[in-house]
């Protein structure tokens, strides 16, 4: 009896009516919590009445919480049924979601508006398993103690579900920041590779330079299988950088910005620097072309000086590589002279040198 009744209630609350909101009592929402995977739930289509997704891709899935304390206030999950982050997502999916968390944040931020936004991974074994990251924003002119964590509690003790109208409104307004391309993109996120990645790197450096092997001072390199940067824009990764390091030194074997004029250059030279300091190295270098001007002023402006030049370092790398994807490399950038190297150096440590190709 008691059982047939919390089934009608679980169905009661499942279904809902979906013109009207209306709070939940702590009991209330222990049934529903307990009731299948909210998560899983929306991903299968099975969505509760006024559930408002606002952006999803094939592993991440956003909606609006049904119980916001604030406006605007969404959970961002991996689609597939995972409960904990540290030890059931890859390290790739892990940072896709973060990347999702940082540009529905931006979107969130801008739709609310927000002076703080604030993140958490809550659930138990018992309910609302599925991971899900709440963002929630602290709009503005909430006082002080309406802040932070108050910002996200309920202070009646009742789930009060969101006003179907209003959270029509806040999710258009979410998806339509969402759409724009620059949002979240203030900042350019940096991190290592990840060994799923490796298969990208490939293809991006032979589409950029022509081959994976790099010769630089007589040392062939199979850039592709080096430590990696990657400098990501929101969900999309503009940028890589490879390095190699050695006796204290860090040379800097390639850098791409797919993007120009937008600062991921200097970014990812900026991120190798700390890494091989991080490393232990006290020198960075890198070699290029004696005829790539664009290079040389690129290393020049953010402190490198001229080492040395060593002549004929051309003709010792094409014998070292492949003589197609030599030739290749030198019709593709238009290297009318490529014959030397040059060493640069820099003042502020860790010193720096540059050698052009
Ligand atoms: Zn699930």
């Amino acid at each position: 009896m008691a059982l047939a009744h919390a089934r009608a209630r679980v169905l009661r609350l499942i279904v809902g009516r979906p013109d009207q909101a209306r709070a939940l009592t702590p009991e209330e929402y222990d049934a529903l919590a307990r009731s299948e995977c909210f998560v899983c739930a929306i991903v299968a289509g099975r969505h509760r009445p006024n559930t408002q997704v606002v952006y999803e891709d094939e592993d991440v899935i956003v909606f609006l919480n049904h119980f916001p304390t604030q406006d605007s206030y969404s959970l961002v999950c991996p689609k597939r049924h995972a409960e904990r982050f540290e030890q059931d997502l890859s390290r790739s999916e892990w940072l896709h979601l973060q990347e999702v968390v940082q540009r529905v944040a931006a979107a969130v931020a801008e739709a609310t508006p927000a002076i703080r936004m604030y993140l958490a991974s809550l659930g138990s074994p018992e309910r609302n398993a599925h991971l899900h990251v709440h963002v929630c924003p602290c709009p503005a002119g909430t006082p002080f103690e309406r802040q932070q964590f108050e910002a996200m509690r309920r202070r009646d003790g009742l789930h009060h579900e969101a006003d179907p109208d209003r959270q029509r409104e806040v999710a258009q307004r979410i998806r339509a920041a969402l759409e724009q391309p620059s949002i979240g993109d203030a900042h350019l996120l940096m991190r290592p590779i990840v060994e799923a990645e490796r298969e990208w790197l490939a293809e991006k450096l032979q589409e950029r330079w022509g081959s994976t092997s790099i010769v630089s001072r007589g040392v062939l390199h199979d850039a592709a299988a080096l430590p990696a940067l990657v400098c990501v824009r929101g969900t999309e990764r503009v940028g890589m950088a490879t390095f190699a390091l050695a006796d204290r030194a860090c040379e800097l074997v390639t850098l791409d910005a797919f993007e120009r004029g937008r600062g991921v250059g200097s970014a990812l030279l900026a991120a190798v620097v700390a890494a091989a300091r991080g490393d232990g190295a006290s020198r960075l270098w890198l070699i290029t072309t004696n005829d790539n001007l664009d290079a040389l002023r690129f290393y020049q402006r953010r402190g490198f000086r001229l080492g040395a030049v060593n002549r004929g370092a051309v003709d010792a790398a094409r014998r070292l590589k492949p003589r197609s994807a030599s030739a290749w490399t030198l019709r593709r950038q238009s290297w009318p002279a490529k014959t030397s190297t040059w060493t640069f150096s820099r003042r502020s440590p860790p010193a720096t040198a540059m050698a052009t190709r």
